[in-house]
């Protein structure tokens, strides 16, 4: 066998990340990463899962019973929404302007069911009566939309309204909420929404790795009057709620420091308070905006539906893409990502998200922009 070369201590450069996730982790939750494990079945770490589905019903605005965190990124808990509640056949409505409402209709698709797409250009959002009028054609079992759709930075209104008119259909409303949860409102029972799923490095500000998930009570109804059991084991809800709460039964092993940095996390979140914690985001957008229009940027999304947490701006024409990210990164440490898909080569896509959306990152990438777009000639 040849020998490994020597391998140098783990050291990546210290970026600064404003890119779509994953955010920067904050001194207090890379703490208590390094706090020792304990097994998965000890009473002192049940009671840490217990502050962590308490936590999670603060953010999502919920007092839904089941809420929990799963193992995995954002598209864990897409995975484990879709596999409880969809059964082969089953009729699906998705709503798809974007690459992750386009991933909802493709998941959806491979646990077997009927999909119909709801389908609007990359960057438009779904008007509550378009959505109803769709939802008349069929008996769907359930319907996808994305709150803050992360591939164009549009972010979707009339959320309570979508959700009347699913039930009033009979259809449930599952909404990927990852790039809003904990960065805008997200309220789950004042919505009446059915199920929803984020993800710990967004707007939360936890290492990746875990992905917040919550079900009420319709969607628990649908689990019990399934014909088949969920199609992954892995990530079978009911299975997993009776590990969280009593009786405690083993599903599989937690990942145990990824739930301290959680807990962490979201305690940060709780002592920052909602109301407090969007107001930063809000107000800190706004900065940025006005920023880069100085800059003579114009924004892909109207004001009224710009998500605060992702900003797209339009490239500046004659602009090299690759370049100023890369000299972004090369220069300044700055991370921020291209557009994709439809808005490939477009746009780009900066995050400010939970520990990364602060005021001096947002002067810093506002500097380093004006420097890479307009050389001076000193
Ligand atoms: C990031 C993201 C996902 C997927 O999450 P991963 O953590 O990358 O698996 C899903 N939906 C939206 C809106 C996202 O921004």
């Amino acid at each position: 066998m040849p020998a490994l070369p020597a391998l140098t201590d783990l050291d990546p450069a210290p970026r600064i990340l404003l890119g779509p996730g994953p955010s920067m982790i904050p001194p207090r939750v890379l703490r208590a990463l390094a706090t020792p494990a304990t097994g998965h079945l000890d009473p002192d770490f049940l009671a840490i899962l217990d502050d962590v589905r308490r936590l999670l019903q603060f953010v999502f605005q919920t007092q839904n019973e089941l809420t929990l965190a799963v193992p995995g990124t954002g598209t864990a808990g897409m995975e484990a929404v879709l596999s409880n509640l969809v059964e082969p056949g089953d009729r699906v409505l998705a709503c798809s302007a974007g690459y992750f409402g386009e991933r909802l209709a493709a998941m959806a698709e491979r646990h077997g069911a009927e999909v119909d797409r709801l389908q609007r250009d990359w960057g438009q959002v779904f008007e509550a009566e378009a959505i109803r009028q769709a939802l008349q054609r069929k008996t769907y079992r359930l319907m996808t939309l994305v709150h803050a759709e992360t591939s164009t930075g549009a972010w979707q209104p009339e959320i309570p309204a979508i959700a009347e008119a699913a039930h009033r259909s009979g259809a449930m409303l599952v909404l990927d909420v990852v790039t809003s949860l904990g960065g805008l409102p997200v309220e789950i029972d004042a919505w009446d929404v059915d199920a929803a799923y984020g993800a710990s490095q967004k707007c939360l500000s936890a290492p990746s790795g875990l992905a917040p998930v919550t079900l009420g009570a319709r969607a628990r109804q649908a689990i019990a009057a399934r014909r088949t059991p969920p199609s992954v084991f892995y990530l079978d809800l009911e299975g997993l709620q009776r590990y969280w709460v009593e009786p405690h039964v083993y599903h599989h092993t937690s990942p145990i420091q990824n739930f301290y940095g959680l807990r962490e996390a979201l305690r940060l979140v709780h002592e920052e308070g909602l109301e407090a914690r969007f107001d930063r985001h809000q107000r800190l957008a706004h900065r940025l905006w006005r920023g880069l229009e100085s800059l003579g940027l114009q924004m892909l999304m109207p004001e009224a539906i710009r998500l605060p947490t992702l900003t797209t701006p339009r490239l500046p024409s004659g602009i090299d893409d690759a370049e100023v990210r890369g000299r972004l990164r090369q220069e300044f440490n700055l991370e921020i990502a291209g557009g994709f898909g439809a808005l490939a080569g477009k746009v780009w896509r900066i995050g400010l998200m939970g520990h990364s959306c602060r005021a001096e990152n947002v002067a810093l990438l506002l500097a380093a922009l004006q420097a890479t777009l307009q050389p001076s000639a000193s």
